[in-house]
């Protein structure tokens, strides 16, 4: 009998589509996947860090399988994967890998997942829409935000490999793909330009194109596609600065033109990398989607700049202007944190106000968890009490999600 597999997925998108490849892996070597996590040889749990819940269900479901392992056998092999592998090869100090290991002594292997590359056919959990992840990691160091020292810098998967993979789906029967990245809207920024220049800059100065070289002495090559064509640099207007140059209005054109695709979806844009470019292309193809998702945060400038987001809320709410004044029936919904170190009253009803203004369609509101490693909890207090981050969460929540219109 061959052996059998069952992947315990928790956390975003990028890690669903993480464990199709896993499987893809597993499948590879003969192994058979199972529906039930006590009948398999063999499980691979891929974690999550976003916040500290998600951390603790990890150790819950580790703790339930040694107790099923101890009673039945099962399973002969526990694997931890996903963002806590990842902050524990990322941190030299080797305290938080000593961390969970300690806390979970019976798992058998921890897996980084760029160890599961991109050489099987990814075993698709629906055969309408698929993931496509374009590249992973970020490079943006919100002071909140554990995905930097998670997944790393950021680093795009080749365009020719990603308009191949898109255009194979469809030739199979899917109808929609999701397009992931941390940062999807940066896509390509380090093909351009080389990923250790991009990962020291959040914008380039004007100057810094059209000469040969940047500021680190590197050659600058436009980014030449298979077909001949060269990227453009994009400025990004509304933040009035000269952004690193990214291909994805590129591919998101391309993508959207091949025949017979009926939607294209893509997630998570940040509102600094939201060009005019990626606005026009929107709005010339009908089948991408008009459900945008851009994080705002916080709609608060003094918290937005805790937050090292780069842009205010007003340049915020501009852009969704410019957005809804380009794309007809266009929907926005975002993410918000409520209860970030230091936030006052005032600072929680600037975002109130914006959220007001801003007609969001849906927001996935959050409470502020302080996560390891992050500027965040190495120079502020996480000093909003639990209570009022709930108080503050119920007000917004009710605001944007309660009424649905
Ligand atoms: S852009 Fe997103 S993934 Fe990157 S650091 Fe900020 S919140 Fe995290």
């Amino acid at each position: 009998m061959s052996p059998t597999y069952y992947i315990k997925t928790f956390g975003c998108q990028q890690n669903e589509s993480d464990s199709e490849r896993i499987a893809a892996m597993l499948e590879s070597r003969g192994m058979v996947r199972v529906n039930n996590i006590y009948k398999a040889d063999r499980v691979i749990i891929n974690t999550c860090m976003v916040r500290q819940m998600a951390e603790h269900r990890v150790y819950g479901t580790v703790n339930n399988l040694v107790i099923n392992k101890l009673k039945n056998g099962l399973p002969e092999k526990i694997i931890v994967t996903g963002c806590m592998v990842g902050m524990a090869v990322r941190d030299k100090t080797g305290n938080f890998l000593r961390l969970i290991k300690k806390r979970m002594p019976y798992v058998d292997e921890f897996l980084p997942i760029e160890e599961v590359g991109f050489d099987h056919e990814p075993v698709r959990s629906d055969i309408i829409t698929a993931w496509v992840p374009v590249s992973n990691g970020c490079n943006n160091f919100c002071t909140f935000c554990v995905v930097p020292f998670t997944r790393g810098r950021e680093i795009s998967r080749p365009y020719d490999e990603i308009l191949n993979e898109c255009r194979q789906l469809i030739k199979k029967g899917f109808k929609k793909i999701t397009l992931l990245g941390m940062n999807v809207n940066s896509y390509g920024a380090d093909l351009v330009a080389g990923a250790e220049n991009v990962q020291v800059l959040r914008d380039w100065h004007k100057t810094y194109f059209g000469k040969k070289e940047n500021i680190s002495g590197k050659v600058i090559k436009n980014y030449s596609l298979n077909d001949g064509r060269l990227v453009k640099p994009v400025y990004v207007k509304h933040l009035n600065r000269l952004r690193i140059p990214t291909l994805f209005p590129m591919l998101l054109e391309d993508i959207a033109s091949i025949s017979d695709l009926e939607t294209v979806n893509f997630i998570s844009s940040n509102p600094w990398d939201f060009s005019d470019e990626l606005i026009d292309v929107i709005s010339r193809h009908g089948n991408i989607t008009r459900s945008l998702h851009i994080a705002v945060q916080s709609g608060s400038n003094s918290v937005l700049k805790r937050m090292n987001r780069w842009y205010t809320g007003e340049q915020y709410l501009r852009l969704l202007d410019k957005i809804r004044g380009k794309i007809k029936n266009v929907r926005i919904s975002t993410d918000i944190i409520v209860g970030f170190c230091g936030e006052t009253e005032k600072e929680f009803n600037s975002t109130l106000d914006l959220a007001k203004r801003a007609r969001f369609y849906k927001a996935y509101i959050s409470m502020y968890s302080d996560r390891p490693q992050t500027a965040a909890h190495k120079v502020f207090k996480d000093d909003v009490p639990h209570n009022e981050k709930k108080k503050r969460w119920q007000i917004l929540e009710d605001l944007i999600n309660g009424t649905k219109k």
